[in-house]
């Protein structure tokens, strides 16, 4: 079976590395809040270009820390909105709504997934404090007319990075575009570790202090708590982990980019949509190859009964989830279209190419 995505796989080729340093952790006796985590917030500030990087739980506490944080700050306070893309993960929506703060969904551009920059001004209210942008798919979301609205209206931009370490946009990569970033390193992201993880970076002292203390009992000193805050720390296991597959990532990125060239090239069924190719290459990091079309289901069927996995990212769009009843009359009709007609392509850094060509023969032979 040629498989979407295997983990085993990807750190098979590190395993060396990795037990060697997961026998140091152990025989150290620390397990937190130590020099792992030091290092590895230094090696991730280093290669994004932050000043700062924490380390916290997961990716969904990253962008709720953000969030929190703003709150203690005074920038923002309860029920002032947020403009998010209406297609994105569930995470990036739950970070909003569980600082009870409201999310704005906007639809996003039909040829590049992410949101479509050109309708946000007319959401904007004197409530509107942020724009939460998604480099969806590991495309950077990102344009001189977002700077410009963005100025214009004072907002914050946080980047939901989960799924585009190591993307760049003119030299920059995401995580170091707009106030803060929530990075994700669940296993199956292009930068994974052994379980959960997850990290902030920021150019913002002052924020970087107070997500600090909110991921850690909301203190600075322990037992003096200045927030109500939550636990939410990155393991020194996972930080000396993710420290080692760090220097592996950008090659790890180029191994995707050559699979997805090689998809956008030579997959020719008229019946599939490509994503686009981009002229600058460093915008996409290629967490996920999506494909579009009408036959999406029967496609799906048929790679399948093949021994090729697919998924969907996403079946439900968030407003026609349970856990968001009220917004199940929301007219989101480009959201709901991509929801229906997406299909994920086999893509690792350890996919073999002759499983790729495998593929796209197949996708290619593909009727009705
Ligand atoms: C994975 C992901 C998250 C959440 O990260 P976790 O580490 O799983 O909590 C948030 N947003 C997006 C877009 C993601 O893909």
């Amino acid at each position: 079976m040629i498989k979407f995505l295997d983990i085993q796989k990807i750190n098979q080729q590190y395993a060396t590395e990795l037990k060697k340093v997961a026998a140091e952790v152990i025989d150290s006796g620390w397990y937190l809040l130590g020099e792992h985590v030091v290092q590895f917030e230094s090696d991730l500030s280093t290669y994004v270009g932050t000043k700062h990087a924490i380390g916290v739980g997961n990716g969904l506490d990253a962008l709720r820390l953000i969030l929190r944080a703003y709150m203690e700050m005074g920038i923002m306070q309860e029920d002032d909105e947020i403009i998010v893309p209406a297609n994105t993960y569930i995470a990036t929506i739950l970070a909003i709504t569980d600082n009870r703060l409201k999310p704005v969904l906007v639809e996003p551009d039909i040829d590049t997934y992410n949101i479509d920059i050109s309708l946000i001004e007319e959401k904007i209210t004197p409530r509107t404090k942020a724009i939460m942008i998604v480099h969806l798919y590991g495309r950077v979301c990102w344009s001189k007319e977002l700077e410009v609205i963005t100025k214009k209206h004072n907002l914050k931009i946080i980047e939901d990075n989960a799924q585009a370490i190591g993307a760049e946009w003119n030299g920059i990569k995401t995580g170091n575009l707009g106030d803060a970033a929530g990075f994700s390193f669940y296993p199956g992201k292009n930068l994974g570790a052994l379980g959960d993880s997850g990290a902030v970076t920021t150019n913002d002292a002052n924020l970087a202090e107070v997500i600090r203390a909110l991921g850690n009992y909301g203190s600075k000193e322990k037992y003096k708590n200045i927030y109500r805050g939550l636990n939410s720390r990155m393991d020194e296991i996972q930080a000396a982990f993710l420290s080692i597959k760090l220097k592996y990532l950008e090659r790890e990125n180029e191994t995707r980019r050559s699979i997805a060239n090689y998809y956008a090239k030579n997959i020719t069924n008229p019946e599939v949509i490509l994503p686009k190719i981009l002229k600058k290459p460093k915008e996409h990091v290629w967490h996920l190859f999506v494909i579009r079309t009408n036959e999406r289901d029967r496609l799906q069927k048929y790679l399948t009964k093949n021994s090729i996995q697919t998924l969907i990212h996403y079946p439900i769009p968030t407003h026609k989830q349970m856990a968001y009843k009220k917004w199940h009359g929301t007219d989101l009709p480009i959201t709901e279209k991509i929801h229906n007609k997406v299909l994920s392509l086999p893509m690792s850094s350890v996919l073999k190419m002759k499983d790729v060509y495998e593929v796209v023969n197949l996708i290619n032979h593909y009727t009705r």
